[in-house]
């Protein structure tokens, strides 16, 4: 057996622990990132984040396809997805995403090593590396950046044959005709309107009244009009009693109101819990919170002040866009090379179809707070650039305070709206005023002229407020 020492081991090649690597290594640190899998990537590109935005990136294509062979093609087409072709496509997106962090990792000097890792005290970690020797290194600081897994609940039987998880729903051999979704969150959302998009019947299920019910009423609304519009069904206020299979042709869901849906497959998606199960945390003192995550202060520092703790396994925002900052705060304090504050800006993305984002403040936040503000809204049907790509749906709003001068959010729905919104959030975080927005000129036609059309409606109000 073999045993080694380092300033920093990281455990987890996710989006977090890629980021802690490399923050540690560039600081001259000797830094070991341990993951089970054999390329670095996480499940945010085997299983999560790519291969979901890369079938999202299919679904819009595929959509447009329609749209634009309605119009301009004098045969009729009507084009069908092969899924077998469509994840040839997504694997090969994964593999190249893989090979990029590889090089990344390697020209950063960072020492990658596969294995599965397990804590044996706090100096010491013991790593079964597959049809190897098992190898045992110490460090002076270990990151724990070990993700997470479907959240295990009770009265599913998710077999990934007719009853699939998130890790395991593009497993499927092929496109069922009806799907019937558990959870109108995030991830739920996403699957759901994706799947519609490329044909399947799509029942989405959730407890509460409407889809993304986190997001201001407008935007979730408009989601749920677009979802409905391609054939989707919602079920708010629906309790799932028991689902179960015939193992031949379809899935059964009843309700606690006694409704029966039959669906050809279904997909539950209950949230996300930290996948530390096999890192034997008890033996280093870390105990998880009750929702299964790991607890951190605000440095990333556990309950063990050698171990640190990013990524998934602490929680929301459980995003892979903040994984990567999470990963790189945690490095620099493990290290002590510096105190640096968590930027509080997040925008949100959701890869639905259409897509939303959102940054700052938002409507529903300022009304809880009984905030006063103004806000400006246009729909992308509106601007030259909407018209010339033939889309209808969408819009961007811009939420200012109460003089209509300091912008502090932005809310878009439609094609593009994960990119749209950073000219948002570097607005906000330069302390733009809404004038600066109408001042500036801006490419023609472009989606970015929104900006400038919703800032001008904020104008026409503050215009006929001083007035009255
Ligand atoms: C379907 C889906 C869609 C998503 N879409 C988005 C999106 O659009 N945008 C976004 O920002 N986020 C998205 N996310 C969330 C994002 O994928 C996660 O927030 C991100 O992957 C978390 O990164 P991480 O580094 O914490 O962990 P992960 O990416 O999960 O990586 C953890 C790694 O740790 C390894 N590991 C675990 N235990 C051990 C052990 N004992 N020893 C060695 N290695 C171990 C695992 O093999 C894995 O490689 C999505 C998630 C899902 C499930």
């Amino acid at each position: 057996m073999k045993s080694d020492h380092r300033d920093l081991i990281v455990i987890g090649a996710g989006p977090a622990g890629q980021s802690a690597a490399i923050e540690a290594a560039r600081a001259g640190a000797s830094v070991t990132l341990i993951d089970r899998a054999p390329r670095p990537g996480g499940e945010c590109v085997r299983r999560g984040t790519i291969p979901s935005k890369a079938l999202q990136q299919i679904a819009r294509d595929l959509r447009r396809l329609r749209s634009s062979a309605a119009e301009l093609i004098d045969e009729e087409i009507v084009p069908r997805l092969s899924l077998e072709c469509a994840l040839r496509r997504v694997g090969a997106i994964i593999a190249a995403h893989e090979e990029t962090i590889a090089e990344r990792l390697q020209t950063e000097g960072v020492h990658y090593l596969r294995g599965s890792a397990r804590f044996l005290d706090r100096d010491r970690l013991r790593i079964e590396i597959p049809g190897a020797e098992t190898h045992d290194l110490s460090a002076s600081k270990f990151i724990v950046a070990t993700g997470s897994r479907p959240r295990e609940v009770p009265g599913y039987p998710i077999d990934h044959e007719w009853i699939f998880d998130s890790d395991s729903v593009l497993s499927l051999a092929r496109l069922p005709e009806s799907m019937l979704v558990v959870g109108g969150g995030v991830i739920g959302s996403e699957y759901a309107s994706i799947f519609s998009c490329l044909g399947v019947r799509v029942t989405l299920v959730d407890r509460g009244g409407r889809p993304l019910g986190f997001l201001d009423e407008d935007l979730s609304e408009s989601f749920l009009a677009s979802f409905r519009e391609g054939g989707g069904v919602f079920v708010p206020d629906a309790r799932v009693a028991s689902m179960e299979t015939d193992g031949f042709s379809s899935v059964r869901t009843e309700l606690e109101d006694g409704r029966v849906f039959t669906s050809e497959r279904s997909l539950v998606t209950l949230g996300r819990q930290a996948d530390v199960g096999r890192l034997d945390l008890g033996r280093v003192g870390i105990r998880l919170s009750p929702r299964g995550l790991v607890p951190v202060d605000a440095s990333f520092r556990t309950e063990n002040e050698k171990i640190f703790a990013v990524g998934d396994v602490i929680g929301p925002p459980a995003l892979a866009a903040s994984a990567f900052e999470q990963g790189r705060l945690a490095a620099r304090r493990a290290l002590e090379l510096g105190r640096e504050a968590a930027e509080g800006l997040v925008p949100t993305g959701i890869y639905t179809v259409p897509e939303i984002a959102t940054i700052g403040l938002d409507r529903a936040r300022a009304e809880v707070e009984e905030r006063e503000v103004i806000t400006g809204r246009v729909h992308f049907g509106e601007l030259a650039r909407g018209q010339i790509a033939g889309l209808q749906d969408g819009y961007l709003e811009l939420i200012a305070d109460e003089k209509g001068k300091k912008l502090l959010g932005v809310a878009v729905i439609g094609e593009g709206a994960t990119d749209l919104v950073h000219l948002g959030q570097a607005a906000i975080l330069s302390g733009w005023e809404v004038d600066a927005l109408v001042k500036n000129v801006f490419n023609f036609p472009t989606m970015g002229e929104a900006y400038r059309h919703a800032a001008l409606r904020i104008l026409d109000q503050r215009r006929v407020a001083l007035c009255v």
